[in-house]
């Protein structure tokens, strides 16, 4: 082999045939305006060709399993050896990208929680379950046998008005008894009831024994379909079970729909923070940077934000701005307080300045995407036309975890997903070490387990473990 690595007329891509000879065995730097063809020649061309010849002389198996690179356009190339190409890769500026999702140790986490989390109720934080009436009517078999006990199911919460038509809606649909606070009391004495009680229809009445699977199952069904999912089986004695279809608080405050993986991703609607879809950061608009030149009137056009004065959409602003009262002839500093407020923030009748900027931009990225435009580029539009008008901040609705309440809900050890995603990588390495699983999870979550732990403990060799997840 000669000493040195000789290409003779490469022509791929923008290279003019050109010929050159590079030392072996020694670092060789190609430097050069972007779009000269230094790519072309190392990548395309030098080390397409050493690699190409490197598939050739492997077997025929391993040439159909290998990719091999076209041959490049260039006359020769003497003293070349097999290569390996190291490319650097422009990082993605993509605005949901993370280091829990470019590593996907995200997707493993959202999987470990759909599987192993404990979701709450976002206001009172009571755990929440789901029950299929197989499982309800499973649960009642093990109470002891000849236990008696109600199906009820709570129509009315406590401090919520009565429906007027409740009594009668009930009679056609044949119930007669009602359970109201802790007394049972017949349909027809619905209407004098005191105001602020709870009210629960008992559906049947049972006692624990063989053969009441089916009768049970359907007394259960009916009261998820009375009470939007929710059912009592109330003992004689006053012990109460609960059981929800769907994760829904017994108190009314919130029901989560579905716990799977997506729950707890913010790059799905069923996790992502509603107000800045899941981005963690919202666009805020100021008097200061929306109202550029105060000297200026409304109408002359303090709000440079709005675009030109002289635009239909500026004056359909000035207008409903002008019904509430604000004097629009005023130059805008020269408003007292009340009257710049009300056209900043809007009224009962009117959006205001911010309020109106904030929701155009909105609707605007919404739209796009639904388009099916490439958010980076929708993002990008955005800043460049009102980044001069606002500020980004950290979403205060969901601190900027991009996470709405229901996916923080969701807790394995006491810690939701978006306090984990916030801890160093050595932290929630040590974190997961510690977690305990069911045996029957254990086949389950111990490979999820493993892949996190794998890529935790490479992403440390390599010294990123100062790192969290939810680092952009
Ligand atoms: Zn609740
Ligand atoms: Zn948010």
């Amino acid at each position: 082999m000669t000493a040195d690595i000789v290409i003779r007329g490469a022509r791929e891509h923008n290279l003019k045939n050109i010929t050159l000879r590079l030392p072996r065995g020694r670092l060789t730097v190609v430097t050069g305006p972007s779009g000269s063809g230094k790519s072309s020649l190392v990548f395309d061309t030098l080390y397409a060709e050493g690699q190409r010849r490197y598939v050739e002389s492997l077997s025929g198996h391993a040439r159909r399993v290998l990719t091999k690179l076209k041959r490049p356009d260039v006359g020769v190339i003497e003293g070349l050896c097999p290569a390996i190409a190291v490319r650097e890769r422009a990082p993605s500026r993509n605005p949901r990208s993370t280091v829990g999702t470019l590593t996907e140790i995200n997707d493993y986490m959202r999987v470990l929680f759909a599987t192993i989390g404990q979701v709450h109720c976002p206001i009172c934080g009571e755990p929440l379950t789901a029950h299929s009436v197989a499982q309800v009517v499973h649960q009642a078999s093990r109470l002891p046998g000849g236990t008696r006990f109600a199906v009820q199911a709570p129509i009315v919460r406590a401090g919520a008005a009565v429906p007027r038509e409740l009594a009668a809606d009930l009679r056609s649909k044949g119930f007669v008894r009602l359970r109201v606070d802790d007394a049972l009391v017949d349909l027809e004495d619905l209407g004098t009831l005191p105001a602020g009680v709870s009210v629960d229809v008992v559906i049947d009445r049972l006692s624990v024994r063989d053969g009441i699977a089916s009768r049970l199952a359907e007394a259960v069904e009916l009261a998820y379909q009375l009470s939007g999912g929710v059912v009592e089986l109330r003992e004689r004695e006053g012990k109460r079970h609960r059981f929800s279809e769907q994760y829904a608080c017994f108190d009314g405050h919130a029901s989560i729909p579905r716990v799977t993986p997506q729950l707890f991703s913010f790059n799905t609607p069923l996790g992502a923070c509603a107000d800045c879809d899941g981005l963690g950061l919202t666009r805020k608009f100021t008097a200061e940077l929306a109202v550029t030149d105060p000297s200026l009137s409304l109408r002359r056009g303090a709000v440079t934000a709005w675009g030109k004065p002289s635009l239909a959409y500026y004056r359909s602003m000035l207008e409903k701005i002008g019904t509430a009262g604000v004097d629009l002839d005023e130059p805008f500093e020269k408003l007292d307080e009340k009257q710049r407020r009300t056209a900043l923030d809007g009224g009962e009748r009117f959006e205001g300045v911010l309020p109106g900027l904030e929701r155009r931009a909105r609707e605007y990225a919404r739209r796009k995407l639904a388009e099916g435009g490439d958010e980076e580029r929708v993002l990008e539009f955005l800043d460049e036309e009102l980044g001069q008008f606002a500020r980004m901040e950290t979403c205060p609705k969901c601190d900027g975890s991009r996470l709405n309440r229901n996916a923080r809900s969701g807790r394995i050890e006491g810690r939701a997903i978006d306090e984990l995603s916030a801890l160093g990588l050595g932290d929630l390495q040590g974190w997961l070490e510690g977690v305990q699983v069911s045996p029957q999870r254990e086949a389950a979550v111990r490979p999820l387990l493993q892949s996190v732990r794998d890529r935790l403990a490479f992403l440390r060799r390599v010294g990123l473990g100062y790192l969290s997840l939810d680092r952009s």
